[in-house]
């Protein structure tokens, strides 16, 4: 599950619904606590909205209490990557698929051990999938 995945923006906007899209292509970010998953517990994993690609799991898994869905760590495979977001006055992290391109959020040094890592991610850009 390495190749990338390249799509116009009309094939994401038929794929993916309002709030995925605006999320995952345009770069937004859903409401704290209004997302489906910030406060979900079932054990499996999380995958990209997008494309897919296993991201996180349910293991790493934490309540930061910041209303999004926050991990420690990602999947041993997971595509991620990161560029530097210096929006709205503030230098941060930008995390996204590197498969097919889908915003997740951001990353940032707070997080518990092992890793001190959070990845504070929109619900609208993960698919849960259970074990
Ligand atoms: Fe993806």
């Amino acid at each position: 599950m390495n190749e990338k995945v390249e799509k116009s923006d009309a094939e994401w906007q038929e794929q993916l619904s309002p709030e995925q899209f605006y999320v995952c292509r345009q770069h937004g970010t859903e409401r704290a606590f209004t997302g489906k998953y910030w406060d979900h517990h079932e054990k499996g994993v999380y995958r990209c909205a997008g494309c897919g690609a296993p991201l996180f799991s349910s293991a790493t898994k934490y309540d930061s209490g910041s209303g999004w869905p926050s991990f420690y760590q990602p999947e041993p495979t997971a595509p991620i990557a990161e560029t530097v977001d210096r929006s709205y006055g503030m230098v941060r992290t930008e995390v996204h698929c590197d498969r097919c391109g889908a915003h997740l959020g951001h990353v940032f040094p707070d997080g518990p051990q092992p890793t001190g890592l959070r990845y504070c991610i929109n619900s609208a850009s993960l698919d849960f999938k259970d074990q």
